[in-house]
C-alpha cells in the first residue's frame, strides 16, 4: 500500500476490525483516531472537568500526553506511563467521548497529531490504514482510498452487543441501539467536522456482509 486508506463510518459498522485486518494484510500501519478522542475523555473524566465546558476540556487536552501506537498488531494507548487501552472502551467514556470530540480545540490537536503520525508511519512503511469519522473530510482529504462505511441501525446495535458482551459488558440489543443512535445523533450534528462521507468515498453498505465480505471488497477497491 502507498500513502493512506482512510475509513469512516458510524459506530458498529464493522470499521474497526476490518481496518486492524486490512492493515495486517496489506503489512500498513494502522491508526484508530476514536482511540485517541476516547483517551482526551479519559483525562477529562479523571480531571473531573464537565465534558460540556470547552475550555476546561481544551485545556486538559493540551497537557494530556497522550501515545498511540501505529500497529494493527497491538494498538496501545497511553497516557504518560498510564495504559488506558482498556479503559477507553469503558461505557463512561463512551456515554461521554461525544461531546469531548465535539471542542474544536480537540479537534484541532488530534487531527495535528493524526496528520504527524500518518507522515511518519508512511515514511517508514509506506502506508496506513485511518479509521474515524473525518478521515476522508479532514485528517487526510488526500488519501487515494476514502470508504465511508454504513450498516443498517439493527446491524450496527447487534454487533455492539456482541462486542461489548465479548468484553464482559452486557447491555441488551436496545439500550445499545440507543446509544449508537445517540452518539451517530452528536457526531453528525457537530458544528466542527460533523460524521459525514466526503464527495469522493466509496459508500459500502455492511448489512449483509460480515468481515470477509468487506475486507475483500476494500481489497478489489484497492486493486481498481
Ligand atoms: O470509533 P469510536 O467509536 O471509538 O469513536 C469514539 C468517538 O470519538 C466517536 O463517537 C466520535 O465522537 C469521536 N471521533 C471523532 N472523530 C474521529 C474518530 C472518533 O469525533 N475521527
Amino acid at each position: 500500500l502507498r500513502g493512506v486508506v482512510a475509513l469512516d463510518g458510524p459506530s458498529g459498522t464493522g470499521k474497526s476490525t476490518v481496518a486492524r485486518r486490512l492493515a495486517g494484510k496489506l503489512g500498513a500501519g494502522y491508526l484508530d483516531t476514536g482511540a485517541m478522542y476516547r483517551a482526551i475523555t479519559v483525562a477529562v473524566l479523571r480531571a473531573g472537568v464537565d465534558p460540556s465546558d470547552d475550555d476546561a476540556v481544551a485545556a486538559i487536552a493540551e497537557r494530556t500526553d497522550l501515545h498511540i501506537g501505529d500497529s494493527p498488531a497491538a494498538a496501545q494507548v497511553r497516557i504518560g506511563d498510564d495504559d488506558v487501552t482498556v479503559e477507553i472502551r469503558g461505557p463512561e467514556v463512551t456515554l461521554n467521548v461525544s461531546a469531548v470530540s465535539a471542542v474544536p480545540r480537540v479537534r484541532e490537536l488530534m487531527v495535528a497529531r493524526q496528520r504527524s503520525i500518518i507522515t511518519d508511519v508512511v515514511r517508514r512503511l509506506g502506508g496506513i490504514v485511518v479509521e474515524g469519522r473525518d478521515i476522508g473530510t479532514v485528517v487526510a482529504p488526500d488519501a487515494p482510498l476514502k470508504v465511508y462505511l454504513t450498516a443498517s441501525a439493527d446491524a450496527r446495535a447487534g454487533r455492539r452487543t456482541r462486542q461489548d458482551a465479548a468484553s464482559g459488558r452486557n447491555a441488551t440489543i436496545a439500550e445499545t441501539r440507543k446509544d449508537v443512535e445517540r452518539r451517530d445523533r452528536l457526531d453528525s450534528t457537530r458544528t466542527t467536522s460533523p460524521l459525514r462521507p466526503a464527495h469522493d468515498a466509496v459508500e459500502l453498505d455492511t448489512t449483509a456482509l460480515d468481515i470477509n465480505g468487506v475486507l475483500n471488497r476494500l481489497v478489489g477497491l484497492l486493486d481498481e
